[in-house]
């Protein structure tokens, strides 16, 4: 291995470094290979969090955190966890998004599974590639529609690994159970299809067949290696992909899309937030999207099964509820096309919309919800248009990352003289007014779903995810009173894990309760258990498990 050594020396130094003690230092044979102190892992956190704030640029940070998961995993976690705030917007959206575009080019180390359209055939084995055999979770993209960024091709990797630093972070499943997973079927985006650094196949996407079947055999190969309960999340797939997948595979595997059901979850759970500040039920509202498409049609569906709960019919419910897309508002007889899933939200139309500012002046929305992932379209016009119509005018602007949002919190929260009910999608800073009144934004984005049910899922033994399961999910009555008048629609990001235990608990009585749990025996106290289970940053000793027996165990009788 000449000219090599570094590399492989230090390959025995992970995963504690300095925190390996003397006497594991010798029985591993690497004392001396380390500077003599042996530290703890509070001293490595207060080295790595000093690091960490000394830098100034998100994108360096991102390379810094992704630095240490790879050499100290648990270091890793536990200032992830202990400063989810502030680190989450790196190692998720924003910066996630600006790493993705730039993933060739910062690249380390691979930290996940890529398969390519060649590699028909032959995924089974790809996997037992893979040195982790007892995985529980798999998070997999094709990059098509990476955030709001378009198509990133492999570079889209970014955001399996991101999504499972927060399974990990955010609801204390094991790192070793997760899989991320690139499905690499070319790339329809020239800059990277010319760019000398990028890192999947050089041609364009595959849409023919033998993209449907490499999804297949995937999905088949996953089952087969890691079993029917293996959890797949699909993740910023092309919008006609992501609906297509989801009706084919949510019967068949333990599956759901994150874009779509996700989404809809942690939306929807802001409704019902602002409801109780807004003191109207769930059925008074109307509902304008700015966009059409994953998120929109998730979100809009969850809303109908709310509003259904209470005794609406589904004509009734869906009635709330108008999209506005590309071309304008959604509506009977207009020319461009509506797709099959956009059919439920297809009204008559109110008469000539030119834009979205009319639009709003003319459906007369309680609720607008930007997910078009296209900027910042919620104009001054339109959020005073939503101040003059509701005493409490609902406003999230959900797109990712930060610069794709509707509209600025500050925008949102000064423009309707403080009295909006705002959530972004990428994390906004407080908001202060002129008058000194500050509001922290609250931010909508499916992190506060995701790592809770995938706990319950795992531990629970689901064998297919239902949308009552989302419905399930949504976390409203965690806030305080104190907190909503703060103006938060979302428990503070410090508390995640503690929020994501609780929805756990929550749909994990909800599943068993259905008949759609099949891990026996059900845990009695599912909080205590959940509590139990998950995983810790803690250390565990490398020292083999050493004992001595009696003496009188070799003496002849
Ligand atoms: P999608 O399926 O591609 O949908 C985008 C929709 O927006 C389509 O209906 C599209 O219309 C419409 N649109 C595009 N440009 C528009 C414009 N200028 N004006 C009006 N509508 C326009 O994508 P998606 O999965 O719904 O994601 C959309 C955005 O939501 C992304 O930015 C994503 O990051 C964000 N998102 C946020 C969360 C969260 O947790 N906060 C979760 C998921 C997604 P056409 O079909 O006609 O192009
Ligand atoms: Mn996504």
């Amino acid at each position: 291995t000449s000219g090599y050594s570094v590399t492989m020396r230090n390959k025995y130094l992970c995963p504690l470094g300095m925190a390996f003690s003397l006497q594991e230092r010798q029985i591993l044979g690497i004392h001396g290979l380390l500077p003599p102190k042996v530290e703890t892992q509070d001293i490595q956190a207060m080295r790595f969090q000093k690091n960490l704030k000394k830098m100034t640029d998100p994108l360096q940070k991102y390379i810094y955190l992704m630095g240490i998961q790879e050499r100290n995993e648990r270091l890793f976690y536990r200032v992830l966890m202990e400063d989810i705030d502030e680190l989450m917007p790196i190692v998720y959206t924003p910066t996630v998004g600006l790493a993705c575009t730039q993933y060739g080019h910062i690249f380390r180390r691979p930290k996940g599974l890529f398969i390519s359209i060649r590699d028909r055939g032959h995924i089974r084995s790809i996997l037992d590639n893979w040195p982790e055999t007892n995985v529980a979770a798999v998070v997999v993209t094709d990059g098509e529609r990476i955030l709001g960024l378009g198509d990133l091709g492999v570079y889209g990797m970014g955001i399996p690994v991101g999504k499972l630093c927060l399974y990990t972070a955010c609801a204390g499943i094991r790192p070793e159970k997760c899989l991320p997973v690139v499905i690499d079927v070319g790339t329809d985006n020239e800059t990277l299809l010319e760019d000398p650094l990028y890192m999947g196949l050089y041609q364009k996407r595959d849409r023919s067949q033998a993209y449907d079947d490499l999804i297949d055999e995937f999905m088949e190969a996953v089952v087969d290696k890691y079993g029917q309960d293996t959890l797949i999340q699909f993740e910023d797939f092309g919008n006609h992909n992501a609906f297509r997948f989801l009706r084919k595979y949510r019967e068949k595997y333990c599956t759901f899309n994150d874009d779509i059901q996700g989404t809809a979850s942690v939306a929807l759970a802001g409704l019902l937030a602002a409801q109780r500040v807004v003191g109207k039920p769930i059925t008074e509202h109307r509902v304008l999207f700015l966009g059409a498409g994953e998120a929109a049609l998730g979100i809009a569906n969850l809303i109908v099964m709310a509003m259904m709960e209470t005794g609406m019919t589904q004509d009734e419910a869906r009635k709330k509820i108008w999209m506005f897309d590309k071309y304008g508002l959604i509506a009977k007889g207009r020319q461009q096309e509506t797709d099959g899933n956009q059919e439920a939200f297809l009204h008559d139309s109110p008469g000539n919309i030119q834009s979205f500012l009319d639009a709003v002046n003319t459906i007369k929305p309680t609720a607008i919800i930007g997910v078009a992932g296209a900027g910042p379209l919620f104009t001054h016009d339109v959020i005073k248009a939503m101040g003059n119509l509701n005493e409490r005018p609902i406003i999230f602007a959900l797109s990712n990352p930060t610069n794709k949002a509707e509209c600025t919190a500050e925008d949102a929260y000064t423009l309707t003289d403080g009295r909006c009910l705002f959530a972004s999608g990428s994390p906004f800073g407080p908001v202060t007014l002129s008058d000194g009144r500050v509001f922290t934004p609250g931010q909508g984005n499916n992190a506060y779903i995701f790592p809770g049910v995938a706990l319950a899922v795992i531990l629970s033994g689901v064998r297919h995810i239902s949308d009552t399961v989302f419905l399930e999910a949504t976390l409203a009555e965690q806030l305080t009173d104190k907190e909503l008048e703060e103006g938060r629609l979302y428990p503070p990001l410090s508390n995640i894990r503690e929020v994501s235990v609780q929805m756990a608990v929550k749909v994990m009585e909800y599943v068993y309760a259905k008949g759609m749990a099949f891990r026996y025996p059900e845990p009695v106290d599912k909080n205590n258990f959940i509590r139990a289970t998950v995983w810790n940053t803690s250390y565990d000793s490398f020292l083999p498990d050493t004992y001595d027996w009696p003496d009188v165990s070799f003496m002849p009788k």
